[in-house]
């Protein structure tokens, strides 16, 4: 017999006897599916050593983002400290050793541009950097090639043009964040992602599992790329 269970995090989720499938990471609790996406994201060579970071919000004013210097694929759900968004300080961590990422500054800054944005992914990967690389000197975009996996990003049209908002690589994170928080204020791009150059990718979405179906999908698109000599 199916039945709702203290177990399941919202009513999408299944209990069946008593065990709760998950069929999508918005039904796993914040940290849970966090650690499923950096294992994931690790495997698949996003996420090396200790690159990257994940958050995802805990509410209006909160989000939960991955401690600095851990390797990404062991995280466990203890690996996560509580931020706020309006100052940065850190609400709660259970390790007292741990450190918010390095790049919270980026994650906050585009959750109090973005109210509706409930999770937000950063990864460094090899094909996001050589894509990125053909933009010229100084871009301030990238051209995405209108390959059919862009309606990932809910654009429906016909050979669309659509810019990825490209950013210089920053050693000073505060001055990065605060250059896609000015950039972006101005004009919200077409895509709900942006891409420092040799360094990574950012995604962000209305669910994490928006968030990580997009990540998938601009990596898909920028890997064509390179393949493609785009
Ligand atoms: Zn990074």
């Amino acid at each position: 017999m199916y039945a709702s269970s203290a177990f399941c995090r919202n009513e999408s989720s299944t209990a069946v006897h008593g065990v709760c499938l998950a069929t999508t990471l918005d039904d796993l609790p914040p940290r849970a599916a966090l650690v499923e996406v950096a294992r994931d994201f690790h495997a698949r060579g996003w996420m090396a050593g200790t690159a990257g970071n994940l958050s995802a919000r805990e509410d209006q004013e909160h989000f939960w983002i991955t401690a600095s210097g851990q390797p990404k694929g062991r995280l466990d759900e203890l690996d996560f400290l509580l931020i706020r968004i309006k100052d940065g300080e850190v609400v709660e961590r259970v390790r007292p050793q741990n450190k918010p990422s390095a790049e919270t500054a980026i994650h906050r800054a585009l959750y109090a541009l973005f109210p509706g944005a409930r999770a937000c992914l950063h990864g460094h990967s090899v094909e996001a950097c050589l894509a990125a690389e053909r933009a010229k000197k100084g871009a301030k975009n990238l051209r995405l090639a209108p390959i059919e996996m862009i309606k990932g990003f809910d654009i429906w049209q016909q050979n669309p043009k659509v810019d990825l908002p490209l950013f210089e690589n920053r050693l000073d994170i505060a001055r990065l964040a605060a250059e896609i928080s000015k950039r972006l204020r101005k004009q919200a791009p077409a895509v709900t992602a942006l891409m420092v150059r040799a360094h990574g990718p950012t995604v962000w979405g209305a669910s994490l599992q928006e968030a990580y179906n997009r990540f998938e999908i601009l990596e898909f698109i920028l890997r064509y790329q390179v393949r493609a000599r785009r």
